[in-house]
């Protein structure tokens, strides 16, 4: 069963949230374009790997984005399978090119035909999960369980190269569309090893339960501050910020595009806020009446704090 699925995680909706309600030379800007691309390709990447995970669903219990919190540390670990016997440790990298893994200077990178770049050694980078996960599960009286780490390569082009040790690394890197098999095979020799049965749905509960969503502060990564994010309706065609409303919606003052898609909008001024105002609503869509914005916002699925006098989410 597939306990926790994968969605678009907090910091990329910020950054596509607060990237076109910039001004155009805000200082952070062409850093945050280039953080939204990466973290959108590790996302995409993350995407093709359950594909394959997911096959996995029948028969264990699974759980995609978990981020965990032990001794004051937090962690995160793209999937988590809890198998019959043995827990796995799914870290997806999603590289175009030759990566090439140096096991003696632990150290990766990666070339994609016109530079070489170097990156953080991901084997050091699973260890750490390993040995958090490790810890929280010693925490939950599970410390018997044996821990499997995996990195899987999420694009099928991407040509690995190990300099060094080949086999350390072929125990741990595996291709996407692999990935599942070598979850089931290495499951089942624990099996036949003799390794507990595990209580594969409530130790998932477990973690489900402690769970919590990872974010970044925004202020402290680029700056950016709630007043920086400027107001608009964004139209969903050619991106201008600042539709003209008309009667039930709104209408893109350059490619004529009609949309009622006022309740993005909100969403995006409530990423950066806790809360929003009927004055601040009419501010943030460019609503000519309180009338109006009062209808928007009842439409909208949040719901009315009586006592401050204003809408958070449920
Ligand atoms: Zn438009």
């Amino acid at each position: 069963m597939i306990l926790k699925n994968l969605a678009k995680p907090l910091p990329l909706q910020k950054l596509d949230a607060a990237i076109p309600r910039l001004l155009p030379q805000f200082p952070a800007l062409s850093k945050m374009k280039d953080d939204a691309a990466k973290r959108q390709l590790g996302l995409t990447g993350e995407k093709k790997v359950n594909y394959f995970i997911d096959n996995l669903a029948q028969m264990y219990t699974i759980l995609h984005d978990v981020y965990l919190r032990i001794n004051g540390k937090s962690f995160q670990i793209d999937s988590l399978v809890i198998a019959n016997h043995s827990i796995s440790i799914v870290d997806t990298k999603n590289y175009k090119g030759t990566i090439t893994f140096n096991t003696t200077l632990k150290q990766l990178t990666r070339d994609d035909g016109k530079l070489e770049s170097g990156f953080e050694y991901p084997i050091t980078q699973v260890d750490n999960q390993k040995f958090h996960l490790q810890n929280w599960l010693t925490q939950h009286n599970l410390a018997h369980i044996p821990v499997n780490c995996y990195i899987a390569i999420a694009d099928p082009s991407t040509i690995v190269k190990v300099k060094g040790d080949e086999e350390e690394i072929s125990k741990v890197v595996v291709h996407g569309a692999e990935i599942h098999n070598r979850i089931l095979a290495s499951d089942r020799d624990f099996g036949r090893k003799g390794a507990k049965k595990l209580q594969n749905y409530q130790i998932g509960k477990s973690v489900l339960r402690e769970c919590r969503e990872f974010d970044i502060d925004m202020l402290k990564a680029y700056g950016i501050q709630p007043s920086d994010i400027l107001p608009g309706v964004i139209c969903p065609d050619c991106g201008l910020r600042g539709m003209e409303r008309v009667y039930n919606g709104w209408v893109c003052r350059k490619c004529k595009r009609f949309s009622r898609n006022a309740h993005i909008d909100i969403a995006d001024y409530l990423l950066f806020n806790d809360v929003i105002t009927n004055s601040k609503c009419m501010w943030f869509l460019g609503l000519p009446t309180r009338g109006t914005a009062t209808r928007i916002l009842k439409k909208s699925g949040l719901v009315y704090d009586e006592k401050h006098r204003c809408w958070r989410k449920k």
